[in-house]
């Protein structure tokens, strides 16, 4: 563990520890290989460099090697902290990302961490000081004044890190702020939160928790829509009483609570596993949203599943569900084009290939066009696909 945390970020508290971690099922325990440096999280080759970097004692060598190690594990996936940023006066302007024309995505910087790090976060490199991610004191103000001048965008996606670290107060100057005369359009607001499982507290005991919803509340009560994107990888998360409090007074101010998560090997990659996660959300009145494909960075290689395992566990799951809890897609890889859905595996003309769809997109006419690739029974993520029937590329390329 030490090894591996000298690499990747790790930070627990105390409610993942004594409510949320079955300690008798360590080191099985969903929860905490979800929490918890694991030895196979760094390739043997990664590992031997930074452990005998520390039998050294050379801090300054184990920095390098360190720094090396992370280097190569993609910190920065597609392209998230260059592409899509806006450039109203020639400079970017930090904290948001415009890449699909409805929805502003937007990273306030005292959101940036979290109250407990999944070690397969596709955020890791921000959460060890390597940001790229330094903002003005002035993002927020910033932010108003371009969805000010972008009447297009009716979609603002609040993320982090977990915005839900933010005090209500910050949040406030953020949330009231867009209920003033000239942002009309800006009519959903989403947060992305991991809150609900790592400390639900927020909504129920936390200093300023009633304030907090009280503000959830005037969002709701100016007419627009106001949804938490909770993440939520296994049921055991959503079964603390405490939990359970914080989704229902988080429901009682007409907020939605709509739920996404990647697949994980060691963590949730059985049908079982989705099929109860699902149920039990719609039985709590949360609404299922995505089911993503691991991403091509940090611990991947200890927790990516291949597409085809992915799509059959997907399909297992969802096929012993009402139609209530079909509202979810996937599994969809956020790849630099846009979100890919694997819609399934089939055999045409002879050859076996994956049948693939954009959910969103870069260019909007791309979205729902069946697009078809060599069936690859390793392949875990987009770039690793080769079109079918010999074409030179896919067609968005
Ligand atoms: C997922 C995502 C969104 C939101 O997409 P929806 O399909 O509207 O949920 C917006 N921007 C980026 C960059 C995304 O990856
Ligand atoms: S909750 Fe999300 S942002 Fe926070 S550590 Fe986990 S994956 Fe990363």
């Amino acid at each position: 563990m030490e090894v591996v945390s000298q690499v990747l970020p790790f930070r627990v508290n105390r409610y993942v520890i004594e409510q949320l971690i079955d300690w008798k099922q360590v080191p099985e325990d969903p929860i905490f290989q979800l929490t918890f440096p694991q030895p196979g999280m760094l390739s043997p080759e990664h590992f031997r460099r930074v452990s005998d970097a520390m039998d050294t004692g050379d801090r300054a060598h184990l920095a390098r090697e360190v720094d090396a190690v992370r280097r190569e594990l993609n910190p920065h996936p597609a392209g998230q902290m260059e592409h899509n940023v806006p450039r109203p006066d020639g400079k970017p302007l930090r904290g948001v990302q415009h890449k699909y024309a409805e929805t502003v995505l937007f990273f306030p910087a005292r959101g940036q961490t979290c109250h407990s790090y999944c070690s397969f976060c596709f955020r890791w490199a921000q959460f060890i000081g390597d940001t790229g991610l330094r903002f003005s004191g002035q993002e927020i103000s910033q932010l108003h004044r371009y969805l000010r001048s972008h009447l297009e965008v009716n979609d603002l996606l609040i993320t982090g890190g977990d915005p839900m670290v933010m005090k209500t107060r910050h949040l406030g100057e953020l949330l009231d702020g867009l209920l003033t005369p000239g942002l009309e359009h800006v009519r959903d607001i989403r947060i992305g939160t991991k809150s609900l499982s790592f400390w639900p507290y927020r909504y129920v005991t936390d200093p300023d928790a009633d304030e907090l919803l009280r503000l959830f509340e005037r969002v709701v009560e100016s007419g627009r829509h106001l949804s938490l994107m909770a993440h939520v990888n296994h049921w055991r998360e959503l079964e603390t009483p405490i939990a359970r409090e914080a989704i229902r007074r988080i429901r009682d101010t007409g907020a939605v609570i709509r739920t996404q998560a990647p697949l994980l090997a060691h963590v949730n990659d059985d049908p079982h596993v989705w099929n109860r996660l699902w149920r039990t959300q719609v039985r709590l009145g949360m609404v299922p949203y995505y089911m993503f494909v691991e991403r091509d960075t940090g611990a991947r290689h200890y927790f990516e599943v291949p597409l085809v395992r992915a799509w059959n566990i997907y399909r297992e799951a969802a096929s012993h569900l009402s139609g209530l809890a079909r509202t979810v897609r996937g599994p969809s890889m956020s790849a630099a084009p846009g979100k890919v859905e694997v819609l399934g595996v089939e055999e045409l003309q002879g050859e076996k290939v994956f049948v693939l769809r954009f959910l969103q997109a870069r260019d909007p006419g791309w979205c729902y066009r069946p697009f078809f690739a060599r069936f690859d029974e390793r392949a875990t993520w987009l770039d690793q696909l080769e079109p079918a029937f010999g074409e030179p590329r896919f067609f968005f390329q």
